[in-house]
């Protein structure tokens, strides 16, 4: 995963063995995954493999909030079909019509000659 934050690099996300799927390091919300909102704590604890603690911040978090998940951004180039030119890279989006829905002027005007590929 290169979900990574460049300063620090300090993932932004952190697969737990509670679920075994990535929640984000910043509010312990599931990506991409329905799942509890876990406390950021213990997710951290968890990564420095301190696996007492994060277990006890667990149990001590509950009750817990469920959360639907967030959704993952991706990054997507912009090519125009008719010509085959790239017209924007590095657009952030969940889907390949929500990144083409990005698409800069004048070829916003015809979103239908444009595909999304993922960088
Ligand atoms: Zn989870």
């Amino acid at each position: 995963m290169s979900n990574t934050d460049n300063a620090t690099h300090v993932p932004a996300s952190y697969v737990t063995t509670y679920c075994n799927h990535a929640h984000r390091m910043s509010d312990g919300k599931p990506l991409g995954h329905e799942c509890y909102i876990l406390p950021p704590e213990a997710l951290a604890a968890e990564r420095r493999g301190d696996y007492e603690k994060g277990i006890a911040l667990l149990q001590a978090a509950k009750p817990m909030r469920t959360h639907k998940g967030v959704r993952e951004l991706k990054t997507f180039k912009l090519v125009w079909s008719p010509t085959g030119q790239t017209i924007a890279t590095g657009i952030k989006a969940v889907t390949k019509r929500s990144a083409i829905r990005q698409a800069p002027a004048p070829y916003s005007k015809a979103l239908g000659e444009i595909y999304a590929t993922e960088e």
